[in-house]
């Protein structure tokens, strides 16, 4: 079997959040393979420590998949401040004498350094089109995770882990390595925290991460972390206002001072997203269709919204409002081929990530969150059947099958784009509706 296959039957899907099906990625010809190391979310501590306990598993990974995209140089991107983690990884390369392929390169420590057209630009200074894809400047873009996993594949095993990270305002900061369909609560009391009902739950890192609505879901191959604050928290409540709200607040407030323009790291890199003109059309009900495109551009880092402005309103949410609207016209953003240069104040407006923490409230709980030995077991998993880019996954087993950990349970549709899954647990299978393959362990 040729390595693209090994990864496609091993279900790999983008471990750092968006749960695009590496397979379908590293199909494409690139020059450059880009490690994405940056885990530029504050309080989220997985990457950073993936990569020094396992630096040869996930060079080896990383290499195997640079040379699947053609690529002729692998660089590994990690902030500069993670530097007893760099210098494992510098001594591994040498180590495993691929110093001519792979490289380590330093990022700052900035937010969003993990976004991944920033991190095109700091690795290799190129600039990814407006709404463009890394591969339209020669580059494929994957997470340490995903490089972990890749190595796994290689030995044979699919996905049926995730590690995650538990922090935010709680007695235990930790990471952890689960089965995939984990119950979330399950994880969340690891924290040492039994009753939530005065608690909410982020999933994911603070700034991108959605407030959940219930805690009741399952651990899926793209979570990466739960931050648990109090519900009164500053951002909690931002995180929540209603988009209604949102909307009121922003028509009587935007004095257009243009801070969130300023300050937006895709504006920056030389795109066209200008958050104050959303603001501006959404103040006005202006009509001009073709300004408002430029709404399909915001990568919704969030730093317009819990950073830049200085009257505390909703920025992105004006842009994904002016969005929303455009989709439902059917009106698209034409990219037209033009020169891409950065802004000339980029390197003055870059976000220091310490003063991110502070102006979140955040200060108190950015600790480490070391990896756990402790183990969960759950009784049952739910396996959802759609946690990637794609279609969801068929299921190939029904209630009552036998199943053991690591098996086939959920196929790609034939000529769609998805990624299989597999038991994450040994058991019995109790149902495969609703989203779900369900296992109890025997
Ligand atoms: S949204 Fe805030 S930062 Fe942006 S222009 Fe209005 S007041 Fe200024
Ligand atoms: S969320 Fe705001 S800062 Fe981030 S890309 Fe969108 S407009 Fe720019």
């Amino acid at each position: 079997m040729n390595l693209l296959d090994m990864i496609k039957d091993a279900g790999i899907i983008g471990a750092g959040g968006a749960g695009f099906p590496t397979h379908a990625k590293l199909a494409s010809k690139a020059e450059y393979i880009l490690m994405n190391g940056a885990e530029c979310e504050p309080l989220l501590r997985v990457d950073q420590q993936l990569m020094a306990m396992y630096p040869e598993e996930i060079i080896k990974g990383f290499e195997a998949a640079g040379k699947l995209a053609g690529a002729q140089q692998a660089i590994i991107g990690i902030k500069g401040k993670h530097k007893e983690v760099i210098a494992i990884l510098r001594d591994k390369i040498q180590a495993l004498q691929l110093g001519e392929y792979v490289a380590v390169k330093e990022l700052p420590d900035v937010y969003p350094a993990g976004d991944e057209q920033v991190l095109v630009y700091e690795l290799t200074g190129r600039i990814v089109p407006e709404a463009g894809i890394p591969i339209h400047v020669g580059c494929v873009v994957v997470n340490s995770e995903t490089a972990l996993n890749i190595y796994k594949a290689i030995q044979g095993k699919p996905v049926t882990e995730k590690y995650i990270t538990v922090a935010g305002d709680i007695p235990n900061r930790l990471t952890v390595k689960v089965p995939v369909g984990t119950p979330v609560m399950d994880v969340l009391k690891l924290s040492g925290i039994e009753n939530f009902d005065d608690y909410a739950v982020i999933d994911g890192g603070p700034m991108m991460g959605p407030v959940m609505a219930n805690l009741n879901g399952f651990v899926t191959k793209k979570s990466k972390g739960y931050v648990i604050l109090k519900k009164q928290h500053h951002l909690i409540r931002r995180k929540t206002v209603k988009t209604e709200q949102a909307r009121r607040i922003n028509r009587a407030t935007c004095e257009q001072c243009r801070m969130c323009t300023d300050l937006c790291p895709r504006y920056l890199l030389g795109h066209n997203m200008q958050p104050h003109k959303m603001m501006r059309t959404l103040a006005y009900s202006l009509k001009d269709m073709e300004e408002q495109k430029i709404a399909y551009l915001c990568c919704q880092c969030n730093l317009c919204e819990l950073f830049a402005c200085p009257a505390g309103l909703y920025p992105k949410s004006a842009n994904m409002m002016v969005k929303q609207s455009l989709m439902e016209q059917n009106l698209r953003f034409q990219a037209k081929p033009k020169e891409y240069a950065v802004r000339t104040a980029r390197a003055y407006r870059l976000l220091p990530s310490k003063r991110l923490v502070a102006r979140l409230g955040l200060k108190d709980f950015d600790k480490p969150a070391p990896v756990t030995e402790l183990e969960l077991r759950p009784e049952t998993v739910q396996i959802a059947v759609c946690q990637h880019v794609g279609a969801p996954a068929v299921p190939a087993v029904k209630a009552g099958d036998r199943v053991t950990e690591g098996q086939l349970i959920g196929t790609v549709p034939e000529g769609s784009l998805g990624a299989p899954i597999h038991a994450s647990i040994s058991g019995t299978v109790l149902e495969t509706e609703n989203g779900f393959i369900a296992i109890r362990r025997d």
